[in-house]
């Protein structure tokens, strides 16, 4: 069977071919500028370069059309026609508590993800889109969403309710939801295969640290709590996330600064983080180098980056009285030795201790602990779009 994987964003659209017989990627690539002056489409097939084209595309509709084109092209697509797709997987942003599990789509689901607009209102319309163009371009290929909050579902009310008057519950559903779900569940099943043991006899921690971050707490096979909360700003420091601050500085900025609501909340989400706390950048190269090069600042944003993340690891453990594996995945957790490293020296209390040597790998999956700790601590690569194929294929099959 062959998946098409499709993540839209509001001017953007990713997409990949997956056989999933196979789990080969046939071809991948990105539609960007839609609706906007000098729209391009970058495909690429496996194996082969990359090919880039500007093309008008007022709407994702256009967009998906130019991805179907690719893929069929004679030069560089990967099959001969529409016929060969067979399922389409849609990453969905936020399913609230309607949804805790995948499913296939038809109006009534196009309905519960539009009840959620407001939970996610930059995400869920954008993806509602994505979805109707599928629909319109290939008639009759069933459609499948697959929520980043799903997995966050299990959750138990003590996990998930602030400490606001219920009220905002009732009327409004304010609560943690959790995103990376799709993410977490990969990662942690993942790390389990890894040893060697079922998922549900282990307790992992999965720190994804991407551009986003969100640590979660997989309790036997369940998520029992996780970072990030009615929206993807709370939890660790992240590449432009501000993560946890005392929600008084919003008004206290806001009134020094004579901003708005919005401009704090902008600032918080795309001007904070690491890129905020450095001055360097969001990309954790950048902010390493300048680390090298002696800037203060950098080395700062850093340290409090890989703290922030040892507390919510010192907290799980909490949570569940325990923990058999910590694993980093997502660009900085595979490829930043540096704040592992730094993370790890918080580990001693648990008997936990990094191998120097094995921390060094990047993009792989490796165990980097050293053979005596109580813990293992694991390098495991996510890989989103091929959870996303598997949870479609399990559905329409
Ligand atoms: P993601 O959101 O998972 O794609 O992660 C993106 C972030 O990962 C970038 O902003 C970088 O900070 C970081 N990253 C990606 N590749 C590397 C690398 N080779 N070395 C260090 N950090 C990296």
């Amino acid at each position: 069977m062959n998946v098409l994987v499709i993540n839209c964003g509001s001017s953007s659209l990713k997409y990949q071919l997956i056989n999933s017989d196979t789990e080969a990627v046939l071809a991948k690539g990105l539609c960007e500028r839609i609706g906007i002056e000098g729209s391009a489409i970058t495909h690429q097939p496996a194996g082969g370069d990359k090919v880039m084209e500007e093309k008008p595309m007022p709407d994702h509709s256009a967009a998906v059309k130019f991805v179907i084109e690719k893929l069929t092209d004679k030069e560089v697509g990967v099959i001969s026609s529409l016929s060969e797709i067979d399922a389409v997987g849609h990453r969905v942003v936020h399913g609230g508590e309607k949804f805790a599990e995948s499913v296939i789509i038809d109006e009534e689901v196009i309905k519960a993800i539009e009840e959620c607009n407001d939970l996610a209102p930059l995400h869920n319309p954008a993806n509602i889109i994505g979805i109707r163009s599928c629909q319109n371009n290939m008639p009759g290929v069933p459609n499948v969403a697959v929520f980043d909050t799903a997995f966050h579902q299990t959750m138990p009310a003590k996990a998930y309710m602030y400490g606001l008057p219920l009220e905002y519950y009732n009327k409004y559903k304010v609560r943690r939801y959790g995103f990376h779900g799709t993410s977490h569940d990969f990662v942690s099943k993942r790390a389990a295969e890894i040893i060697g043991k079922n998922r549900d006899d282990l307790k992992i921690i999965v720190c994804h640290l991407g551009n986003g971050a969100s640590i979660s707490a997989v309790d036997h096979g369940k998520s029992i709590d996780t970072s990030m909360g009615l929206t993807p700003l709370e939890g660790v420091i992240m590449g432009t996330r501000s993560g946890d601050i005392d929600p008084a500085i919003i008004d206290f900025i806001a009134k020094k600064e004579n901003m708005s609501l919005e401009e704090v909340n902008s600032m918080l989400n795309k001007k904070s983080g690491i890129l905020g706390l450095s001055g360097v950048s969001s990309d954790f190269r950048d902010v390493t180098a300048a680390e090298d090069a002696g800037n203060e600042a950098a080395k700062i944003a850093l340290e409090t980056y890989s703290y922030r993340v040892a507390k919510y690891i010192g907290a799980y453990t909490a949570a569940m009285n325990g923990v058999d594996i910590i694993a980093f995945t997502a660009g900085v957790g595979e490829n930043t030795q540096r704040v592992r490293a730094q993370v790890g020296e918080y580990l001693a209390y648990l008997g936990t201790y990094i191998d120097a040597d094995k921390n060094m790998a990047r993009g792989e999956e490796v165990i980097i602990s050293t053979p005596d700790s109580k813990v293992k601590v694991m390098i495991v690569p996510t890989n989103e779009e091929l959870a996303i194929a598997r949870q479609t294929v399990a559905l329409v099959k």
